[in-house]
């Protein structure tokens, strides 16, 4: 059977919660290898790719461009430590089943859709064990916005399978009013969920095409997906 539907998941309030885990990994990561104290709070972010985030502060401390790789690398392993002494960390209700699912059913695929780098967003995933759920994704390693990461990631997985989805065959799940104009951006359907920090009323009133208070009823949003 073809893959017909591809399914993009945020991750940070909608497939996990990790509290400030990626911002104080990026604290730590200026710290350790410049001295550089409070980075993160010293660079304007809402909403941006980590990419650019990163760009920000290394800019506006006049750190070389050739020292991202290292500043990269370092951020992992800082990130990996950070997650693995969160005892706070957690999957939200109905991921698992829904990853599950989705992964079972041969017509649809489980995708990213972060403003995370690729390599932040599986340490992340790895951390509560839904990496393997994942082949492919849009992440925050390019500059630019969500949308252009969605775009990117819908082609990736075109060649991948070797199909065309129509586009009322992906969705985008997330917390936040940003993946809902995402999804809007884009022509995909979107399911607005609110395990995130954004309140109810906030997010139906960017009107996602559909609205959860969370996902733990599996069925229902399945039911969603696949009639
Ligand atoms: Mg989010």
């Amino acid at each position: 059977m073809p893959v017909e539907k591809l399914i993009l998941w945020d991750i940070d309030g909608t497939l996990l919660h990790c509290g400030s885990d990626g911002r104080k990994a990026l604290n730590r990561t200026f710290l350790e290898l410049y001295g550089i104290e409070d980075a993160f709070g010293s660079s304007d972010i809402g909403g941006a790719m980590d990419s650019m985030i990163l760009d920000g502060i290394m800019k506006s401390h006049a750190i070389e461009k050739k020292e991202l790789p290292t500043v990269i690398e370092h951020y992992q392993k800082v990130l990996a430590d950070v997650l693995e002494k969160n005892e706070q960390k957690r999957v939200l209700p109905g991921i698992p089943s829904l990853l599950s699912a989705i992964d079972t059913n041969p017509s649809s695929e489980n995708a990213l859709l972060t403003s995370n780098l690729r390599i932040g967003a599986m340490t992340k995933l790895d951390s509560v064990g839904l990496g393997h759920y994942f082949k492919l994704g849009g992440f925050g390693d390019e500059a630019g916005e969500k949308w252009d990461a969605a775009h990117a990631c819908i082609r990736e997985a075109e060649e991948l399978y070797n199909t065309s989805f129509s586009k009322n065959h992906i969705y985008l799940i997330g917390d936040s009013i940003y993946d809902i104009l995402c999804a809007q951006k884009v022509g995909i359907t979107s399911i607005a969920v609110g395990t995130g920090w954004a309140d109810e009323e906030s997010l139906r009133a960017c009107n996602p095409d559909h609205y959860f208070a969370d996902l733990s009823d599996t069925d229902r949003v399945l039911r969603t997906i696949f009639t």
